[in-house]
């Protein structure tokens, strides 16, 4: 039953009721552990608009998470915080040098420049050289 999103039981007393026990394996950001009773004829229709719910939930529990554990940083101890426990989204000045640095002691590493957000420019989080990429840069650590 591990990773099933949707659990549909039915036994010989549902199918008497013309009914089937729906439960969901999570919900986000209300837990919702509670069965649900759902006539048999409308099953199909109705976990078709239940599994895209559910994708629509995971995708928006994933922003959330990626989102609570980012932080904009601006000094080389905020940035050594932010990626010990998440992202760090930083000016950095694009030499390899200064990256390699930069994992040797956090073992962080650039992740992404994100397209959203505004142009920036500034100094490195590092080595204070000017930045790179016109935009702030994620770095976290691998598993
Ligand atoms: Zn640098």
């Amino acid at each position: 039953m591990r990773g099933v999103p949707i659990r549909l039981e039915l036994g010989p007393r549902d199918l008497a009721a013309g009914t089937v026990l729906m439960s969901r394996r999570l919900s986000y950001p209300q837990p919702d552990a509670a069965k649900e009773a759902i006539p048999l004829e409308a099953a199909p229709g109705r976990l078709a608009a239940e599994l895209a719910a559910f994708q629509a939930m995971l995708a928006r529990r994933a922003a959330d998470f990626r989102d609570d554990h980012t932080a904009v940083v601006n000094s080389w101890p905020e940035f050594a915080a932010a990626v010990a426990v998440g992202w760090a989204l930083a000016l950095h000045c694009g030499e390899q040098a200064c990256e390699d640095e930069i994992k040797t002691e956090t073992t962080a590493t650039p992740r992404c420049i994100p397209r959203a957000g505004n142009p920036e420019q500034g100094t490195c989080i590092r080595c204070g050289g000017p930045s790179a990429y016109g935009k702030r840069v994620i770095f976290g650590r691998a598993y």
